[in-house]
């Protein structure tokens, strides 16, 4: 093989946002104002922003001269007709709808496949879709293989799987008809951004068939999903990223997409069928909900960078630098000892909250000890996925359920950061991690009442 000196980013810088420093004094104040709630700090006060990757991705130079076509024509634009092409081209399905965001796309579906008192089956629930059944009053439930739900099982390589045999177990017990909808997360964010391999989203599809389920892909991470099937399962290793997609598609009848993920853009989201009816339902419920159909809340110039940033999604170059940058951070944060989830996924690192604070109960919110740290020592901003997040409450006596992972998310946005940017990173959580004796945990103050969404809007005081 020839020698690769070629292993920068697949892109040069033509446009930079300055970004704020600050003082230890500041970030201690802006904490106390937002009740230690990275959520509700200001993004001003950031100096590294890694709470989420959604909507945070830097744009190329075509996409942006893409915006400038816009077609704001109220029906029938010309962008929502690129924006089809593209979609149709990667989803490889007939229907494309697209919605303001992903959530919007979550609620659309909810309604049309969530049922009050059944079972909406998936690998892990994203957040949103997990708020929308608690509404219904459909009962959403994880069935992630147990690896998944194990930080350090480093060797299994889709941690995002469903295990099939605790879908059977639903089925078996409750009835095939107790279970109205299978969703599949691609990647699977709760977990660590973990792909779900090509076998298991082909076993889940027969196993759907078999008892007439329908299946539904939550895909705003599609392209990283693909470039680990790409990298990790063999078969795929010569194949098209494009392909890859569309091969993942052939296995459910609708997916959703947040495209503020790998549509590479600011907002924007999409529903992708092959289903006409729920095409019809959509098409309905977007007019009502979002905007006519052929724009469903979306301006015409988003849906021209949208239908860019499809494409690009797809490209190799730009995964093999965007999976391998986040690996990049993951693998220096093992280097300092720093537990994290293994192997690292493709949107960000979970640092494991009760290994890096062992003496903290989950009840004292360790991971989210270690967000407040983390911004307090370097301006970094991560967010907490455990204790606050993910637990929940036992439906006849209140009793808190602790999640069985416990983890701070550190996000990198697409594009956006250097590795400068993430050896910061990797030296404060060193700091602190050599100091971790020295913290204690945290208390719950305030929760909204929605229990799903309670992270976004919770307050905390420092124990
Ligand atoms: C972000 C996300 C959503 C919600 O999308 P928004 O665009 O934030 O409304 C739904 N599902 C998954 C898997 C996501 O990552």
């Amino acid at each position: 093989m020839e020698p690769n000196f070629q292993h920068a980013e697949p892109f040069r810088i033509k446009v930079v946002e300055p970004i704020k420093k600050s003082t230890r004094a500041e970030r201690i104040e802006a904490l106390k104002g937002a009740q230690y709630n990275a959520f509700r700090l200001k993004a001003e006060d950031v100096y590294i922003d890694c709470l989420t990757d959604s909507g945070t991705s830097a744009m190329s130079s075509e996409q942006w001269s893409a915006m400038m076509l816009g077609d704001e024509s109220y029906a029938g634009c010309k962008s929502f007709y690129k924006l089809e092409a593209s979609a149709r081209d990667v989803f490889g399905m007939p229907h494309v709808q697209p919605t303001h965001q992903g959530r919007a796309a979550d609620y659309i579906m909810a309604q049309y496949y969530a049922k009050p008192g059944k079972y909406a089956l998936g690998n892990m629930h994203f957040d949103t879709f997990h708020g929308n059944a608690e509404l219904i009053g459909a009962i959403p439930q994880d069935c992630v293989i147990d690896a998944g739900l194990d930080a350090s099982s480093a060797a299994e390589p889709f941690k995002g799987n469903i295990d099939i045999a605790k879908m059977q177990r639903i089925v078996d017990e409750h009835g095939k008809d107790s279970v109205s909808v299978i969703i599949i997360t691609v990647t699977c964010n709760n977990n660590g951004g973990q792909p779900v391999s090509m076998a298991n989203i082909r076993a889940v599809s027969e196993f759907a068939k078999k008892y007439d389920i329908p299946v539904v892909l939550d895909s705003a991470r599609l392209a990283e999903n693909a470039y680990f099937i790409k990298t990790r399962e063999p078969g795929y290793e010569n194949k098209p990223i494009k392909e890859i997609t569309r091969e993942m598609f052939s296995y459910c009848e609708t997916a959703t997409m947040s495209s503020k993920k790998d549509g590479l853009v600011n907002i924007g989201g999409l529903i992708v069928t092959r289903n006409d009816e729920f095409f019809t339902y959509a098409n309905q419920m977007a007019i009502v909900h979002e905007g006519f159909i052929t724009y469903g809340g979306m301006s015409g110039r988003d849906m021209e960078a949208l239908a860019v940033g499809l494409q690009e999604a797809c490209t190799e170059s730009y995964l093999e630098y965007r999976i391998n940058q986040v690996k990049y951070l993951g693998d220096r944060l093992k280097e300092k000892g720093i537990p994290i989830v293994e192997p690292t996924g493709g949107h960000g690192v979970y640092v494991d909250g009760r290994r890096f604070f062992p003496h903290i109960p989950q009840h004292e919110f360790p991971s989210q000890r270690l967000v407040v740290a983390l911004f307090e020592e370097a301006g970094i901003r991560a967010v907490e996925m455990g204790a606050c997040a993910f637990g929940s409450k036992d439906p006849v006596t209140g009793e808190p359920i602790w999640p069985s992972l416990e983890t701070m998310r550190i996000c990198v946005s697409r594009r956006v950061y250097t590795n400068n940017h993430l050896d910061c990173i990797v030296d404060a959580l060193d700091y602190i991690y050599q100091r971790r004796d020295s913290y204690k945990g945290m208390k719950l103050v305030y929760e909204g009442p929605i229990l799903a969404l309670r992270h976004f809007t919770a307050g905390f005081e420092l124990l």
